[in-house]
């Protein structure tokens, strides 16, 4: 049984619940990046392999997501993303195997080879993949493709949020507190200080602040900005938070009552760099270092950045001392072999650029 309905049996009986992953999701002591940038006890949190398909931060909130769509009948779920989306991949893998049919709302990115394997595989999956140039030419055909399916079918398509983070997504992350904190107790690592984690539409970080505050634990949360402001920002974490936690009482009111204010939210913005996507020399350094020293490999859009940060705040607050998660929340999974014979003109003409020009400079490394 996951953890958070372990403690919470109301919750077992009463949210919809489905394993799609493999849980917990491995900690590993990072002793070699930890003593070359002067952090004694630095750990990682490894949900790059929560799931054998496709990993990643995705997979928890989907295991409630889809559970909900199938508690409410829908065949076709709709999502939305950047077109290397790891979100709408995670959703096209998971969706396929629970049988239904995925269709992803992609926004135009700057161009990396993630973004052409992730379309590859969304594809294999039999995922139907629309590009957009931007979000106002997106917003009629999202329209005339809901109310399209109404007319057909008497209900609409169910609809996941960005990121999946809904306050239903965010539960799984609420769960992921927990199984920290039962690895704690096993004594698989020292109760953390701070967690370090990439902000995106901010699920999983608030996710984590609540469950890891319902399950006793002090550590701070440290959320890397990797997405435009506007997306990730301290009112609509303090936002999320709040109606995640009103969800859980509703179900069980003897979940905690818990408030955040604006001091508690610790969100570093100075790794962002120029655009969503966009690859930064101090992120890609933190890739290398940390795939050269202890074979985990990050990404550029995410982690990269989220690990940059870390290093950058040991290094001027020397931290040598705290204990320091960092959570992984980049797939680990290798789907090459799987992608290999997928030829990128099956798709629609849209995305036949991402194959067609370069990517970005700085991807070359990779
Ligand atoms: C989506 C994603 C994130 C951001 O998570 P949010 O819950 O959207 O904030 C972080 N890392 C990776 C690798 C992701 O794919």
């Amino acid at each position: 049984m996951i953890p958070l309905f372990a403690q919470y049996p109301l919750l077992k009986e009463r949210i919809p619940y489905v394993s799609l992953g493999e849980f917990p999701t491995p900690i590993a002591h990072l002793s070699k990046l930890g003593r070359e940038i002067g952090a004694d006890h630095l750990y990682l949190k490894h949900d790059g392999l929560s799931g054998s398909l496709y990993g990643g931060n995705k997979i928890r909130k989907l295991e409630f997501i889809l559970a909900d769509a199938i508690q409410k009948k829908a065949k076709q779920v709709l999502t939305f993303g950047f077109a290397g989306s790891n979100h709408c991949l995670a959703t096209a893998v998971y969706a396929h195997k629970m049988k239904f049919k995925c269709i992803s709302m992609l926004l135009a990115q700057p161009n990396a080879q993630y973004v052409r394997r992730n379309l590859l595989y969304s594809h294999f999956c039999g995922a139907e993949l629309h590009h957009y140039k931007n979000e106002r030419t997106m917003y009629m055909p999202a329209l005339i493709r809901l109310f399209g399916h109404f007319l057909k079918h008497g209900k609409f398509p169910y609809i996941i949020l960005p990121g999946g983070s809904s306050p239903i997504g965010a539960v799984g992350y609420v769960n992921a507190g927990f199984e920290l904190k039962e690895q704690i107790s096993r004594g698989l690592l020292p109760e953390p200080d701070q967690v370090f984690v990439p902000l995106g539409t901010m699920g999983t970080a608030v996710g984590l602040m609540v469950g890891l505050r319902a399950a006793g634990l002090k550590a701070h949360v440290v959320s890397v900005r990797v997405v435009d402001e506007k997306f990730g920002n301290k009112e609509k974490f303090i936002k999320l938070f709040r109606k995640t936690v009103e969800l859980i009482r509703s179900i069980d009111s003897s979940f905690p009552h818990m408030k955040i204010v604006d001091d508690e939210v610790d969100i570093m913005h100075n790794f962002f760099g120029e655009q969503y996507a966009g690859f930064t020399e101090q992120g890609m350094t933190a890739v290398n270092l940390v795939a050269k020293s202890e074979g985990i490999k990050l990404d550029g859009t995410y982690t990269g950045k989220a690990m940059a940060a870390l290093i950058d705040r040991v290094r001027n607050n020397s931290l040598r001392n705290e204990v320091i998660l960092f959570w992984n929340t980049y797939n680990a999974r290798d789907f090459s072999g799987t992608i290999k014979g997928v030829d990128y003109h099956l798709l629609p003409g849209g995305f036949h650029r991402y194959f067609e020009e370069d990517v970005q400079p700085i991807d070359k490394l990779h």
